[in-house]
């Protein structure tokens, strides 16, 4: 059987284990698999661009587990109430092909985001940072503010957005998490003594959410709303004086940032940070980018660590055909099949091939051979 797991049973998880430990645990799911990049089939992710957004499906693969995520973003969304990302996920058994688990990825995306930009963020902001600027309080939004504090001791988020609403929601809803919340009423404001600025807006077109003057040294760049060819979040002389590390560069190329830029310009992959085979930041002063798209490894660690963590309570769906016959699929298809009233007969008047039903549970081994 497949096992499915809903947008009530993510909740359910996340009130159990909590959002902080969930994120902590995943960051370190991303972390190891990331350590292991080179055994991972990496490949771009098929996007189909229409006028208001774009539908993607992200496939990857460590030769056990294959995993598959289907996402959409339409930044014009939320003004017809609806999200402007969301997403579902298979995790699948490359033995055999067969899905294991079938998850909403939603959640699961904001999860995965927030913590791959904190697990960037440990290796590339200076140690002792504790005040996030968040330019964009969307959905991502408290999922990125409650990552920074869980892994790297953030203490104080300093939050700007164009909707007034959207920060009320943002303040309220993190009101008892512990952080000290700031309103800011700019972007300038929001940024000002900021050691990380995270920018998760939404607009499908070349914005400059952040100005060059706005850049302070030493300040770490998380941006992870700029993930789509035309749709950019700073100014490109930032990301031009900046140490920029990416996921998979092919695809970051192609949507994020660093797109502005010529195709040849230096990046460094923050896997080959964190296995130790490149530098991270390199001074106190240095300006540094991560140009977050996000990548399918993340949700392929995502996925692995769901599983891993709600094995006992995790719900079957009868997604594939379980067949006593693997070769009669139709007789399950058509149960009312003619053949089966032939073959009933025949059984009947001493033929030695036994009849079974197709819904059968038995192994097909057991069949008395003719
Ligand atoms: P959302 O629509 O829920 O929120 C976006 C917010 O940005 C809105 O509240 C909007 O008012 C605000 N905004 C737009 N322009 C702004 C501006 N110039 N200044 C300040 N605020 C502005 O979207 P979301 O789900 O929170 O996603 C945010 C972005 O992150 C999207 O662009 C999405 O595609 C991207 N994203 C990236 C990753 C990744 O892995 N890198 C993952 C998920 C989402």
């Amino acid at each position: 059987m497949t096992q499915f797991i809903g947008t009530s049973d993510i909740r359910a998880l996340l009130e159990r284990v909590g959002i902080e430990p969930f994120l902590v645990g995943l960051a370190n799911y991303i972390e190891t698999d990331f350590r292991r990049w080179e055994s991972f089939e990496k490949a771009a992710r098929l996007a189909s661009h229409s006028r208001n957004g774009v539908i993607e499906l992200m496939p990857t693969s460590d030769g056990e587990l294959y995993a598959m995520k289907f996402v959409n973003g339409h930044p014009g969304n939320t003004v017809a109430g609806k999200l402007t990302v969301t997403a579902f996920g298979v995790l699948a058994d490359v033995a055999t092909g067969y899905p294991l688990l079938v998850s909403e990825m939603t959640i699961l995306t904001a999860l995965r985001t927030a913590a791959t930009s904190a697990v960037a963020a440990r290796v590339l902001a200076r140690p002792a940072s504790r005040t996030l600027a968040l330019i964009g309080a969307g959905a991502q939004s408290e999922f990125q503010a409650l990552a920074f504090k869980a892994l790297l001791g953030v203490e104080e988020v300093r939050v700007f957005d164009i909707d007034a609403e959207a920060m009320d929601k943002f303040c309220c809803n993190l009101a008892a998490s512990g952080l000290r919340i700031v309103r800011a009423g700019s972007v300038a404001h929001a940024v000002d003594g900021a050691d990380i600025v995270t920018t998760c807006t939404a607009d499908k077109t070349r914005a400059q959410v952040l100005s060059p003057g706005l850049v302070r040294p030493g300040m770490h760049l998380n941006a992870i709303g700029g993930d789509c060819p035309g749709k950019t979040e700073l100014h490109p002389d930032i990301v031009a004086h900046a140490a920029v590390f990416t996921e998979y560069t092919p695809q970051t190329r192609i949507e994020g940032e660093i797109q502005q830029l010529a195709a040849d310009f230096p990046v460094t992959e923050l896997w080959q940070v964190l296995s130790g085979k490149a530098g991270g930041r390199r001074s106190a002063e240095q300006v540094t980018l991560f140009d977050s798209v996000g990548f399918a490894i993340e949700d392929f660690s995502a996925l692995r660590y769901l599983r891993d963590l709600s094995r006992a309570d995790i719900r079957d769906i009868d997604l594939i055909p379980d067949l006593a016959d693997p070769k009669d699929l139709f007789g399950l298809a058509a149960p009312q099949n003619p053949k089966w009233a032939t073959m009933a007969a025949s059984t009947a008047a001493g033929s030695t091939r036994q009849v079974r039903s197709p819904t059968s549970s038995a192994s097909s081994m057991d069949e008395p051979k003719t």
